[in-house]
């Protein structure tokens, strides 16, 4: 039995862009499959996803399936692997929007989709419609992605990784699709992704996930500005700094993330971790999300407050 999410709780408000960041293998992409329900057979869920006050995991599969694309939308972190190569751009596209909504004519749904293919930058939408996958670029397709995920105003969007493999430039022109989409539609989104870059930019609250669990949450300024896990604060203080000059080695997290078939006792940051205290009680004791004394701002350390006065010394330290 691997636990690959463990205790993962969370809500997001409307219009409100939530940011879950963490390595890979560290639960992100599994919470979010949940949320849909498309995780595979293998896989045993407990607990309740509500959305509007319903509780997804209750529903019959074909109830699940009238939300899941139309109330509740997902953009797949490969583009290419999630586009057919076989049908054509905008067919895809319309076929998310008749699938929901049958009465919807061809000619309309065509409307729609370029409409849609518009607003998401694909330039020339009328005559992009009809051309196949390998003929967009990977900036493209993964704008004809968002453009499916929209296509029938979802309440939640959830964006798994939508920027990874592009080029810089087309990260921030994707970033900017996704802002814009949230302004038309007001929907709530999932961000899932690893660049905090992209967090700052985005997103209102961030969630820090690390071997399955929450570490910590809150707001972006109370998160950036004073992270209160050590896990947290490695991944900022890893960052190469604009103003840092010299030759000064970046910071890196020492060891790897632990297996899940293999989760150390206690917290299992803690072979990783500079602020631990061993054995007692990192390695014996797990700690709880806590709240700390920022209203909204949780952390899952016994030594937060002691981590983020470190913080403050060390971002200070890389300001100047
Ligand atoms: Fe580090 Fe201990 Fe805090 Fe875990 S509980 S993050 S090991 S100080």
């Amino acid at each position: 039995m691997v636990k690959a999410v463990d205790g993962v709780s969370f809500d997001l408000a409307e219009n409100e862009v939530l940011a879950v960041v963490g390595e890979s293998g560290s639960g992100k992409t599994v919470t979010a499959l949940s949320m849909l329900r498309l995780l595979p057979a293998s896989a045993k869920m407990t607990g309740q996803v509500l959305f509007r006050g319903t509780d997804v995991t209750a529903l019959r599969e074909d109830e699940a399936r009238k939300l899941r694309g139309s109330r509740i939308a997902m953009v797949f972190q490969d583009a290419l692997a999630a586009l057919n190569p076989l049908h054509r751009v905008g067919n895809q596209v319309a076929e998310a929007i008749r699938i929901h909504h049958p009465e919807v004519k061809r000619k309309e749904a065509r409307a729609r989709v370029v409409e849609l293919l518009d607003l998401v930058g694909v330039p020339n939408p009328g005559a992009r419609y009809d051309e196949y996958p390998h003929q967009f670029s990977g900036g493209m397709r993964q704008r004809a992605m968002i453009a499916m995920a929209i296509a029938n105003d979802p309440d939640v969007l959830i964006a798994d990784e939508p920027t990874t493999a592009l080029d810089v430039t087309t990260q921030a022109q994707v970033l900017e699709v996704l802002q814009r989409v949230r302004e038309r539609t007001g929907s709530g989104m999932v961000l899932i992704t690893h660049d905090l870059g992209v967090v700052a930019g985005v997103a209102d609250r961030v969630l820090v996930m690390y071997a399955g669990r929450v570490v910590e949450t809150g707001g972006v300024d109370q998160v950036f500005h004073r992270p209160q896990h050590p896990y947290t604060l490695g991944l900022l203080t890893s960052l190469p700094q604009l103003a840092q000059r010299g030759q000064r080695r970046l910071r890196r997290i020492p060891g790897q993330p632990p297996s899940l078939i293999d989760v150390p006792p206690g917290c299992a940051f803690h072979p990783r971790c500079a602020f631990a205290r061993l054995p007692e009680p990192c390695a014996s004791t797990r700690p709880d999300l806590s709240w700390t004394t920022d209203p909204g701002h949780v952390a899952a350390c016994h030594f937060s407050q002691q981590v983020a006065d470190a913080g403050l010394a060390t971002t200070g330290e890389q300001g100047s």
